[in-house]
């Protein structure tokens, strides 16, 4: 099932895309329970919005063993996390704003998660029932700072540095999935979450323990090989295979 958060008119609403690109509205938000009602639009008529309401975002480091390799760097021994605001999450379609002063702006293609119920100390083995569902992520960064700056926060959290979407896949194998990167139709990123350090579950598990997840926060798990810059004027598309695709430009 596809979970979207959408833009109708004047209000904000979940619902369920369907497969002839309707969308059938819920009549609350899903994280509870889902409802699905018979009211029915058009996927056109509204405005895809981040599938999530993030309280945070919180995203994992080096999470792939070709990013490492590409790196030249160890496999790490447990996840390194850090966070971005919830007011650098945009939606699908959105215009990331390219900084005056940033020198390089890079795109990240990430697989994320978005949190179903309350989590505290979970355990690895029991990390289903608290995902509501997966989607595309566009970990922006600007490299120069990142490089600069010892804490990442400030290269992580410019407004507009968070795309995700375009919805939540609910059944979905987060282990096995192609992940793909297209900046202005050109594949620049192309692996498979069979590459990932730390599994869903493990990376879950470990935030779990650190924090209290509440729903609709995301949990981001990091970017394979191929990471490289943007330029005012680029299309840019995560796609990964049984979710849909996440395009942004650059402005
Ligand atoms: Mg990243």
């Amino acid at each position: 099932m596809r979970l979207a958060k959408f833009l109708y008119k004047t209000n904000i609403h979940w619902g369920v895309v369907n497969d002839d690109n309707t969308i059938n509205f819920l009549s609350r938000d899903p994280f509870e329970k889902i409802l699905i009602t018979k009211k029915n639009i058009p996927i056109r008529a509204c405005k895809l919005l981040a599938p999530a309401t993030a309280s945070k975002i919180i995203l994992v480091g080096l999470n792939y063993r070709d990013h490492a390799r590409e790196l030249k760097m160890a496999i790490p021994k447990e996840p390194l996390i850090f966070l971005k605001p919830s007011t650098s999450l945009i939606g699908p379609g959105e215009k990331i704003i390219y900084p005056p002063n940033v020198k390089r702006l890079d795109y990240e293609a990430e697989l994320a998660f978005v949190i179903r119920k309350k989590a505290k100390d979970i355990s690895s083995k029991d990390y289903r029932k608290y995902i509501l569902g997966y989607t595309c992520l566009n970990d922006v960064t600007a490299r120069d700072i990142q490089t600069k700056d010892t804490q990442w926060t400030r290269a992580k959290s410019f407004d507009t540095f968070c795309p995700a979407g375009p919805w939540l896949e609910t059944e979905f194998n987060p282990n096995e999935a192609k992940i793909n990167l297209y900046l202005n139709d050109d594949l620049r990123q192309n692996s498979s979450t069979e590459n990932f350090i730390f599994s869903v579950a493990k990376v879950f598990s470990f935030i779990s323990k650190i924090m209290t997840l509440l729903p609709g926060d995301i949990i981001s798990t990091g970017t394979p090989p191929g990471v490289g810059f943007m330029k005012k004027g680029d299309k840019v598309t995560v796609s990964i295979d049984g979710i849909g695709d996440l395009t942004n430009y650059i402005r």
